[in-house]
């Protein structure tokens, strides 16, 4: 028998690669409770909170609408694309590595015209080019990577929706921000950011299986005044609105099953980002605070970093260069023997060169676990090693 306070998760490698994180014990027991219908009203009000929660979690009270949809983040691409975007319609896609080719794949998938402005290796688009891009054609829909994954870049993403909404106040923004929500601030109503697309397993700190995506009314309604019907079944918002409005008005309505005890873990996740300590604004600054942290020490180590700047450096995972001399067989494997998961590089053109370290989540918040010294001193004894060897 076990109960939620007696229960341990097994002992297991630390995992700290940029999603999935580590889950509190609470999680991963709700992830296991027991069968329950997806339209009692027991899960029905467990539904429902999340949705309220997701508002809360993305300041998206006013003008918000959530989709939960069993699923992985990259659904809310498909979500994005197959409901606001008609074939032949213009995108434009601000691109800081791999993940804003995807979202452009994704988009073409569904008929769209893409056009990509593309940052180098570690830099963030140019306002003055966004700027430009936006004056040349009208866009239906320009998308941002928060945090682009695999450099480690942190989009300005205020500010590009700012210079958006001066010049092209109809396009819509969607804020790809899988590895950004709980550990960014992400605005969604004083940003007027019309899509934000994300998943549990982040900076949520939950296990993976849900596309979690907020809309605005405007999105709503562009969705409303479309003439060519929404290309796909599955991710048809037309579907999915009615269901999502019953959830948080405590009525039964059913479309495609929910995944329920991956639904009861996300309820459990939300209510200790925000009913817990840290509070939710806290928890920003605490994320910024060990990010710091780990930059300098990694720095004071010898590496360096894919961002080319620290002001658009993501606070929940570095992307971290290998020291002169040292390659990611010195690293990644004697890691991994040492019980800590890291990730090694993403972007093709740079993959052997960094690595990538996660702290988001339990691991940089709950200060208890000593997660991000254990990270850092195995580094460090991993690096002198390879260094001693060469010597
Ligand atoms: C992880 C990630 C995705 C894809 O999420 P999945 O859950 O793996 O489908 C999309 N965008 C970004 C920025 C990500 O980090």
């Amino acid at each position: 028998m076990s109960s939620a306070q007696s229960f341990q998760q097994a002992p297991h490698k630390l995992l700290v690669i940029p999603g999935p994180v580590e889950c509190s014990d609470s999680i991963l027991y709700a992830n296991a409770s027991p069968s329950v219908s997806h339209v009692s009203p027991a899960f029905i009000s467990v539904f429902g909170d999340c949705l309220r929660m997701l508002r809360k979690v993305l300041y998206a009270e006013k003008t918000g609408q959530p989709f939960m949809i069993a699923g992985s983040g990259t659904l809310g691409w498909d979500q994005t694309a197959a409901n606001l975007v008609e074939p032949g319609e213009e995108c434009l896609v601000l691109n800081h590595g791999y993940f804003g080719d995807s979202f452009a794949d994704c988009l073409e998938t569904y008929g769209a015209k893409v056009t990509v402005l593309k940052a180098a290796i570690g830099g963030i688009v140019d306002e003055k080019e966004l700027t430009k891009a936006l004056k040349e054609k009208k866009f239906k829909l320009v998308t941002i990577t928060h945090v682009d994954t695999s450099t480690g870049v942190l989009a300005p993403a205020a500010r590009y929706a700012e210079l958006i909404h001066q010049a092209s106040p109809d396009t819509l923004i969607a804020l790809d921000a899988v590895c950004a929500a709980g550990s960014e601030e992400i605005r969604f109503d004083d940003w007027g950011i019309d899509v934000v697309v994300t998943a549990p397993q982040k900076g949520l700190g939950v296990p993976p299986g849900l596309s979690l995506v907020m809309a605005s009314k405007k999105a709503l309604g562009v969705l409303n005044a479309r003439k060519a019907p929404v290309s796909s079944y599955y991710v048809s918002w037309r579907r999915w609105l009615p269901i999502m409005e019953a959830y948080e008005a405590g009525q039964p309505k059913y479309f495609a099953t929910p995944p329920v005890q991956l639904v009861t873990a996300l309820n459990v996740g939300l209510k200790q980002i925000l009913d817990d300590s840290p509070s939710l604004q806290d928890r920003f600054q605490i994320h910024k605070d060990v990010s710091k942290y780990v930059k300098d020490e990694l720095e004071k180590m010898g590496c360096g970093f894919v961002p080319l700047s620290r002001d658009h450096s993501a606070n929940g995972m570095t992307a971290a260069r290998y020291p002169q001399g040292i390659k990611a067989a010195d690293v990644l494997g004697p890691l991994a023997e040492r019980d800590i998961v890291v990730a090694g590089g993403l972007h093709k053109d740079i993959a052997s060169e960094y690595f990538r370290v996660g702290h988001m989540g339990v691991t940089a918040v709950d200060k208890s676990r000593g997660d991000v010294d254990k990270i850092l001193k195995n580094v460090k004894e991993v690096l002198d090693k390879a260094r001693a060897k060469q010597a």
